[in-house]
């Protein structure tokens, strides 16, 4: 493994500003992406045109669209693979030597002491007091200052994986007429039922009309 970073983030004001555009907002999570991402840039370097790396995350919340904003692994492309652990965790794996390294949030890193939690609470139920509202963004933005200053080793800890092996992504289907809806639809997600090539949605439908005829029809 490269040098571990002891100082906080290396990542530019102006690039911080580009992700937050990204994002939306300036928020705890998306500054641990931030920094989950760092280490990716470092161990794995960014996903280009002649260097695919892929993402594993173990979570869909705030922290991955910096992920994707500063490593090139996007869902679009098919390069960024949800699995739902709900983890603050991810691997990036470098396809041309098969470089992985799994980045995870170490227990208490994400500590953020009784009077956040309260007053996170107060304001998530709506009702905070205007000080208490003030107070908070206080404490969430000295939060966001601290992920983006501490050392990385406060926040996360980083291994490396051996065979971590991805298959080559299949990522180009043919498209079929929903028999429901006429849209088309990738091939691979189509179902049949009574003979008609469905989307995923008027499958689900047809399922439930039928299940709520049988229900009348019992009834009766
Ligand atoms: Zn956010
Ligand atoms: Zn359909």
């Amino acid at each position: 493994m490269d040098q571990r970073k002891e100082e906080g983030t290396e990542i530019a004001p102006e690039i911080v500003e580009e992700i937050v555009r990204f994002h939306g907002h300036m928020c705890p999570g998306l500054a641990m992406g931030i920094r989950a991402a760092e280490v990716a840039l470092r161990e794995v370097g960014p996903c280009s045109s002649d260097e695919e790396v892929v993402t594993l995350t173990e979570t869909n919340m705030c922290a991955v669209d910096a992920i994707q904003y500063l490593t090139g692994c996007t869902f679009g492309k098919g390069n960024l693979i949800h699995l739902d652990y709900g983890k603050n965790a991810y691997t990036f794996i470098r396809r041309s030597d098969d470089k992985a390294v799994r980045v995870s949030t170490r227990p208490g890193a994400f500590n953020r002491g009784p009077e956040y939690g309260e007053l996170s609470a107060r304001v998530r139920e709506g009702n905070a007091t205007q000080e208490e509202q003030a107070r908070f963004e206080e404490l969430r933005e000295d939060r966001i200052e601290a992920i983006l200053q501490a050392s990385e080793e406060e926040l996360y800890t980083v291994e490396e994986l051996e065979g971590v092996e991805i298959s080559p992504m299949a990522r180009i289907h043919n498209s079929v007429p929903c028999a429901g809806c006429g849209e088309p639809t990738m091939e691979t997600r189509v179902q049949e039922l009574e003979g008609r090539k469905l989307c995923p949605a008027c499958f689900e439908a047809a399922l439930a009309a039928k299940a709520k005829y049988w229900e009348t029809r019992t009834k009766a």
